[in-house]
């Protein structure tokens, strides 16, 4: 089953976190983690609505000033979502610089603090110097963040000696399109399938009219065909893809049943390894899991594919070492630490994750 999500790491799997999401169908994308961002074209920033913040270490946020260097003369709402003090954080950034000649900027940023029980929300608006303005708060309703015809984003509430979030994205519904059908019925594949795809998620009526341009043999071709008879014949609805995204966390008994809570059935999970299986006590000093632990939390949670990634530089001589151990527990082999050992990481990125785009 093709991905609805276009997804990739920014960095290599030792570089700051940074998952962009593409949404095809709706030419945006979503950020998940804000750490260095440069590699990414101002092509893809652009594109960029939301970002999750799973916390404000420095490594998970320092790519704000990037985003908000290459957004700041764009008529563009952006939101940030992150945990408890999240709005301080943002705040902070922007008091930090002066903005006394940005006129006929209009660059919104709304800040959703994200708290046990409450969402807290506040924004900064760049005709006012981005001061901050309160919005309101509103009830924490099973971690959800954002819900929207095509998709919703909730979150876990997860210990990282600070608070720290964990993410969920999932599609409403999968649509799959049948091209045998497709085909019998004259008609291409090509990119207006995004737009009967839009239609069908939009719930427009059987009437609606897509039209259909192509070419064949140097001669252009065009047709106008009914929504309903698409739907009917060469739609298929399955249950929505899952993408899960966890990041820096202790091997504790409250994070396991956050994540699994979370992470349940997705098809596709991200989730950092930061130490290997022999440097457990440095990964539970530090909060974070270690290789073997990541793999099995992927296994426990029903994970379809894994994929781990914020290894800690300290190991950057052995990417391939820490890959398999995590893989290696993900397939229930939890074996134990190979120290030293050279295995091939042919296994470290789904078949669907894009490679980056630099
Ligand atoms: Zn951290
Ligand atoms: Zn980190």
């Amino acid at each position: 089953m093709a991905s609805s999500f276009r997804a990739f790491l920014v960095n290599d799997l030792f570089g700051d976190p940074a998952l962009y999401v593409g949404l095809p169908w709706a030419r945006r994308a979503l950020l998940f983690d804000l750490g260095d961002i440069s590699r990414l074209s101002a092509g893809h920033l652009l594109k960029i609505s939301d970002v999750f913040v799973s916390h404000a270490h420095l490594d998970h946020f320092v790519g704000f000033d990037h985003l908000l260097r290459v957004l700041l003369g764009r008529s563009k709402a952006l939101r940030l979502y992150g945990p408890t003090g999240f709005i301080d954080h943002v705040g902070g950034k922007l008091r930090g610089y002066a903005w006394n000649l940005v006129d006929g900027y209009s660059l919104t940023i709304e800040v959703h603090e994200v708290g046990p029980d409450r969402v807290r929300r506040a924004r900064f608006v760049c005709p006012n110097g981005f001061r901050r303005e309160e919005v309101g708060d509103r009830v924490a309703v099973d971690g959800l963040l954002l819900s929207e015809p095509e998709f919703q984003v909730r979150c876990a509430q997860l210990d990282h000696r600070i608070p720290c979030l964990g993410f969920l994205l999932e599609e409403t519904v999968h649509l799959n399109v049948d091209t045998t059908r497709l085909e019998a019925l004259g008609l291409p594949v090509g990119p207006w399938l995004m737009d009967l795809k839009r239609a069908v998620r939009a719930g427009q009526p059987d009437d609606f009219p897509l039209h259909v341009t192509w070419s064949r043999g140097g001669h252009r071709e065009e047709r106008c065909v009914a929504l309903g008879t698409l739907r009917r014949v060469v739609v298929r609805e399955r249950p929505g893809q899952k993408l899960a995204y966890v990041t820096d966390v202790l091997d504790s008994a409250a994070n396991h049943e956050g994540i699994l809570a979370l992470a349940r059935g997705a098809d596709l999970f991200y989730c950092e390894a930061g130490y290997p299986a022999w440097d457990a006590d440095r990964a539970r000093a530090r909060y974070h899991l270690t290789t073997v632990q990541a793999g099995r939390l992927a296994a426990e949670a029903g994970a379809r594919r894994f994929s781990v990634f914020h290894l800690s530089p300290k190991y950057r001589d052995r990417p391939g070492e820490l890959v398999a151990e995590a893989m290696g527990a993900f397939a229930g082999g939890a074996r134990q630490s190979p120290h030293g050992l050279a295995v091939d990481d042919t296994r470290q990125l789904p078949e669907n994750v894009e490679s980056n785009p630099r």
